[in-house]
């Protein structure tokens, strides 16, 4: 790996004559691709640059465990560095501006990087700042994230702390990344509860800007009564218009108010601001793209990948790891002038943690909904289809691992990229 930290021209001048890879974002999906396409591309023909603002990879999964102690920070943190491949030239830098027209990408402290083809995998991050009210005295005092790095260890604080009341885990709107996060959040804090006799001196309520508990029918109504059983209120169709701190109180559009004691909020997830800048994004600095492709819609030297994109599923790092596996495919094939024939489905695959040592797996893509059945076998699964399971647990303990050493590396996982109907029941009536 090539690491750049100075220049003013951050690319690599010997190399004028090749063609250039430009990767913004060493995430999840920058990172993937990156690794995937060194092993794919001449080197003597393609140099391979990817930018990201620090040199911290966080494995944003393991947010979801912090607050309850089950992860200790230092275990969701390498190097971004380290996860490149050799052959990979990795800056560090603020991206500050793309310019299409000129194919050049600048930096915040001014260097500039040219392209021949350019992906952009920023993501989308936490924006309290949107949402009145939320970033007032009460943040992370009596209002917390866990979206963040520092936002899942200061509530951690606070759930050690908190002596009982009402605690609300809310959702300000759609899309957020891993939807299933908010919900596995408030199973994880039943049974926290429950685990240390408190259960009786907290009220949990769930709000969410959606009509259920998740975007798709036949989850939802399971996730709904698995809801029901832990006695938790949902709250829905609640479209939050401002926080008041000094009540400690949600207030939505049409008027509706919820107190709280704690309040968990996933505040607006947007892209990344240079995207807007660059007149490359929409109203959320998404880029739109083509669903099966991932190649902007404005420009023929430009991919979106990941959550940057403004794919109509999930925004899941298993979603970007199906969806870069189609675009390194389909990018060696464009760039040699050739035809696409990867297509991506929209596959998402998300263990949802319930508590107690158990979880649940949902299994989809743009065209179908998650079903029952097994994963990723016919009758064996191991893993449960929208019922609760220990191996479900299990996998998403053991994802960890996987992603540090098989799919951030891009090393092969033998999962098929497309989602399979295997195992999977069509009729809903498995659902109880
Ligand atoms: C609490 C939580 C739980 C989750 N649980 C799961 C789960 O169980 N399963 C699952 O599949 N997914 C889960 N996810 C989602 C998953 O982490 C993301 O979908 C995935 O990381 C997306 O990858 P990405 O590469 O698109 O974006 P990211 O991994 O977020 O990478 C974007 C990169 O771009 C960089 N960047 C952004 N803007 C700039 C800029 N201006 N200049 C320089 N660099 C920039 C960032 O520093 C970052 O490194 C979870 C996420 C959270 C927050």
């Amino acid at each position: 790996m090539g690491y750049m930290l100075g220049g003013d021209q951050a690319g690599d001048d010997m190399s004028q004559s090749m063609r250039r890879l430009l990767i913004l974002g060493a995430g999840t999906a920058g990172t993937m691709i990156a690794n995937k396409l060194r092993r794919r591309l001449d080197r003597a023909e393609w140099t391979i640059t990817v930018v990201d603002g620090d040199d911290e990879h966080r494995y944003q999964p393991g947010y979801l465990f912090l607050p309850f102690g089950m992860y200790r920070p230092a275990q969701l943190t390498r190097p971004r560095h380290s996860c490149l491949a050799d052959g990979v030239d990795f800056v560090i830098g603020e991206i500050d501006r793309v310019d299409a027209e000129t194919d050049t990408v600048t930096l915040v402290d001014g260097r500039s990087l040219c392209y021949d083809f350019l992906v952009i995998a920023t993501g989308v991050t936490p924006r309290p700042e949107e949402t009145p009210g939320m970033l007032g005295p009460e943040w992370r005092r009596s209002i917390f994230d866990f979206y963040t790095f520092d936002g899942a260890q200061a509530l951690a604080a606070a759930l050690r702390r908190f002596e009982g009341g009402r605690l609300v885990v809310h959702i300000t709107d759609m899309p957020i990344k891993c939807p299933v996060a908010p919900l596995e959040f408030i199973f994880l804090a039943d049974a926290y509860f429950r685990r240390q006799g408190r259960r009786s001196q907290v009220q949990l309520t769930f709000v969410t800007p959606l009509s259920g508990p998740f975007t798709k029918p036949i989850a939802s109504a399971r996730l709904g009564s698995m809801l029901d059983e832990r006695k938790i209120e949902v709250e829905t169709d609640f479209l939050v218009e401002r926080i008041d701190p000094d009540e400690k109180r949600l207030v939505s559009y049409d008027g509706r108010e919820i107190d709280f004691d704690l309040l968990v909020t996933v505040p607006l997830n947007m892209g990344a601001d240079f995207v807007g800048r660059s007149g490359l994004g929409d109203e959320l600095n998404l880029v739109p793209v083509d669903k099966h492709t991932m190649l902007s819609t404005k420009y023929t030297n430009i991919f979106a990948v990941g959550d940057a994109a403004d794919l109509p599923t999930s925004k899941a790092g298993s979603v970007a790891h199906f969806a870069v596996d189609v675009f390194v495919g389909n990018f060696r094939q464009y760039v040699n002038g050739g035809p696409m024939t990867g297509s991506f489905d929209g596959h998402a695959n998300c263990f949802i943690e319930s508590g107690d040592g158990k979880g649940l797996l949902i299994d989809f893509n743009y065209d179908t909904e998650p079903l029952t059945g097994h994963y990723p076998f016919a009758g064996a699964g191991p893993f449960t289809l929208l019922a609760e399971s220990r191996a479900n647990h299990l996998g998403k303990l053991a994802f960890r691992w996987i992603y540090w050493h098989v799919l951030l590396p891009g090393r092969p996982i033998p999962l098929p990229a497309h989602m399979s109907m295997a195992g999977k029941h069509r009729e809903p009536e498995g659902v109880s």
